[in-house]
């Protein structure tokens, strides 16, 4: 990810609007407003780190699915083919445009248990039923279709190839946003540290430099930090926090003869295809899944010796070989409330919007999601696909929308 050079100091002292945190969020908002048809304000993207280093966005595993448990999640991820397919004809066609399309190896979720098999056939009639290509195999099937896979232990598993797999995610925001600073948003380093509230508007920012900006109207899409954000708004109750979630990109001495989907396991490891000789996994905590301090970007345990290694090694014994060649750890932002993204208006802040909570699938849903935020804010409504379901109001009137699908 190229690491951009941003001024810290704005050319104006108002805008129609200012965004919170420039990732893919933000970057995907601004890109969208531009885009929008009747829409000629003022944009201003204020961003802490454009390096965007310990953002979720540098952390993905940059896949997407149409495996989800809930209509709209599905509906979001259809967007996000699309609109990956369709990358280069939205900048015009640009042959510098170098977002290649979707990995169509797909998700494998396998299944030991029956319990697990009658959810994943619930998941898969939903999916189908929307247009997606779930189907799913006996485990004597994917022995037949991944002859390298381990099956003793499983029951079933779901298979989707058609518009799933993995995308360029980074390479996705960086041209989101060199369009957006090329359309006139102005994209700065700097970060946003107070807000003055009048009644039922944010009136103004302040910014770490002591700098203060009107704003008409102010989008947090800031990530892990979204909580934070919110409070300076005098909004107290937004369940997002940070949860560690590591990855290991490793290499084996013989790959395996065809792609790896993104195959999870039924201990929570995910493993897939990386380059042509090695592979990605990644896994929650071993220990409770619980929240973590936003700046602690430390390993805190022995996932690869203790978790990864025994579980791969056992699912693919040809990965008995393997060696890490890289990893890190990030922060999913995770919405404790139903593990699903928060999209629009505050209910009491009318000039407050949010794009922020994905709790793991925000790489893919951003263009949807970004979309969304734009239109409300040119429109007053949803105008393409209707996110309403996910708007912030479910959380005081405590009306979760759970995803369950969620890795
Ligand atoms: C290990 C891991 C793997 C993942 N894999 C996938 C995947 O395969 N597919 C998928 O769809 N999703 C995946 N995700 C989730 C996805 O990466 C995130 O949901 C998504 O990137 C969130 O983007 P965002 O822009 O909302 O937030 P972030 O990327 O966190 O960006 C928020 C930005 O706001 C800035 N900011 C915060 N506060 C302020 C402030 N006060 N002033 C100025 N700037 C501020 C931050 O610096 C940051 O750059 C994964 C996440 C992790 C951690």
């Amino acid at each position: 990810m190229p690491n951009p050079q941003f001024p810290t100091t704005t050319s104006r002292d108002h805008y129609d609007v200012v965004i919170i945190g420039g990732a893919t969020s933000g970057s995907s908002i601004a890109w969208h407003l531009v885009n929008e048809k009747g829409f000629s304000g003022s944009v201003l993207v204020v961003e802490r780190d454009p390096s965007l280093q310990l953002s979720a966005t540098k952390a993905s595993n940059n896949c997407m699915r149409q495996q989800f448990a809930t209509q709209i999640n599905i509906e979001i991820a259809q967007y996000a083919a699309e609109f990956v397919k369709k990358f280069g004809s939205q900048f015009g066609d640009d042959p510098c445009v170098p977002v290649p399309p979707i990995r169509n190896f797909g998700y494998l979720y396998l299944s030991d248990s029956k319990r697990f098999t009658e959810i994943l056939q619930k998941d898969q009639q939903l999916q189908s039923s929307l247009g997606a290509g779930t189907h799913m195999l006996s485990a004597d099937k994917v022995k037949c279709q991944y002859p390298f896979l381990l099956t003793d232990d499983l029951d079933s598993a779901s298979l989707n190839t058609k518009d799933e797999g993995c995308f360029n995610a980074i390479g996705m925001v960086d041209w989101m946003r060199k369009f957006a600073i090329n359309n006139g948003v102005e994209y700065i380093n700097n970060e946003v540290v107070e807000m003055v509230t009048n009644g039922d508007q944010v009136e103004s920012i302040k910014l770490r430099n002591g700098e203060k900006i009107s704003v008409q109207n102010i989008v947090n899409a800031a990530g892990t930090r979204a909580a934070q954000v919110s409070t300076m708004a005098g909004i107290n109750d937004l369940p997002i926090e940070a949860r560690r979630r590591y990855t290991f990109i490793f290499s084996v001495d013989e790959p395996l003869p065809q792609d790896l989907p993104l195959t999870i396991d039924p201990t929570g490891v995910h493993l897939r295809s990386y380059g042509p000789r090695d592979y990605l996994v990644g896994c929650p905590p071993i220990g409770p899944d619980i929240a973590v301090n936003i700046e602690d970007f430390s390993f805190a345990e022995n996932v690869w010796e203790e978790k990864i290694f025994p579980t791969i090694s056992r699912r693919v014994p040809k990965f008995r070989t393997a060696r890490v060649t890289d990893s890190w750890m990030g922060h999913y932002e995770f919405n404790t409330f139903d593990h699903n993204a928060i999209i629009g208006l505050h209910t009491a802040i009318k000039n407050f919007y949010f794009c922020v909570g994905f709790s793991g699938h925000g790489s893919q849903q951003a263009p949807a999601c970004g979309r969304a935020v734009a239109e409300l804010i040119v429109h007053g409504a949803f105008k393409s696909l209707d996110l309403s379901a996910l708007s912030y109001s479910r959380i005081p009137e405590g009306r979760p929308l759970t995803e369950r699908a969620v890795i």
